[in-house]
């Protein structure tokens, strides 16, 4: 295969006379074999076998419907180039993170066309339970009978959620630090640290809402479905706003604690929903692990 990181094509080129696919989602997920956890390798491998659960395709990434989705629109930016965990993020992925960031805002631009009310947010889960990065692109309606469980919704509303934004400007951080350069570590992950959000509150983060409904699902999910008020702004699709004040949240999520010293502070857009390196991850206080959100 000719495909790969390592192609320099220009994403915007590619884009200009694309026509945008209509939004079919398949039946169902891909059917699970006994490696499950490798379906997205075997996506980006063979996207043949495939096609009924594939959105679209760019020379870097295949665009794929999730098996479970969680909203309205609920698409996964899978790159080529084999990242097999979040933890494997480094600054060498930066030009691949900005064209996934650049193909989500052309997708999100063309979804909203059709259905102006939506949102979306873009960006990954820190703890993932499928081998291969991805980026899920989501409307933030979150109107599926597949949100059964307070941890499906944390799972995109809470710090667990990386926004794209985020990685690619947690990463020129790292880039721009002194002395580290190409030598930058990569991002860390640490479950301790991360999944403790899914056991979190759930809070109405529609703009001007904010009503807390403790660990009660159902009557939250009810709320969250009927709230009058508009759905949260699109996530992890911006360019980062430089000097922002890190003291509220677009999510209504309390800003984790971090030391905001050199690049790091920098990074402290969206929120404060910062990104463990080793340095931070160390510093913060161990937590019970709780369990993955499954599905993609
Ligand atoms: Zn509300
Ligand atoms: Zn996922």
């Amino acid at each position: 295969m000719a495909f790969g990181g390592s192609l320099h094509v220009d994403l915007s080129a590619e884009l200009e006379d694309r026509v945008f696919p209509t939004y079919s989602a398949p039946l169902g997920p891909i059917p699970q074999s006994s490696s499950w956890q490798d379906v997205l390798l075997k996506v980006i491998e063979t996207p043949e076998k495939y096609e009924d659960h594939i959105f679209m395709q760019t020379l870097k990434f295949v665009v794929m419907y999730d098996g479970y989705p969680k909203a309205n629109n609920h698409l996964l930016i899978v790159p080529r180039q084999k990242i097999l965990t979040p933890n494997a993020l480094n600054v060498g992925h930066l030009d691949l993170l900005k064209d996934a960031r650049r193909l989500a805002q052309w997708i999100v631009q063309r979804l909203r066309a059709k259905s102006p009310h939506l949102t979306f947010a873009c960006g990954m889960h820190t703890i993932a339970s499928l081998h291969q990065v991805h980026f899920h692109v989501i409307s933030q309606d979150f109107d599926s009978e597949r949100v059964k469980h307070a941890k499906h919704w944390l799972s995109f509303n809470s710090p667990f959620f990386a926004p794209l934004s985020l990685l690619i400007e947690q990463l020129e951080g790292h880039a721009n630090r002194k002395g580290w350069g190409s030598l930058a570590p990569p991002l860390e992950f640490p479950p301790a640290r991360y999944e403790p959000y899914l056991k979190g509150p759930l809070r109405c983060n529609r703009t001007g809402c904010g009503r807390d409904f403790g660990r009660e699902f159902k009557k939250f999910q009810q709320h969250y479905l009927s709230c009058t008020l508009p759905l949260p702004p699109n996530r992890g699709l911006d360019e980062p706003s430089r000097g922002k004040s890190a003291a509220s949240s677009p999510s209504g999520e309390p800003a984790l604690k971090k030391k905001k010293t050199g690049a790091e502070g920098e990074a402290a857009n969206e929120g404060a929903k910062s990104i463990s390196t080793a340095a931070a991850a160390a510093a913060a206080p161990a937590a019970p692990a709780g369990g993955d959100d499954g599905g993609g």
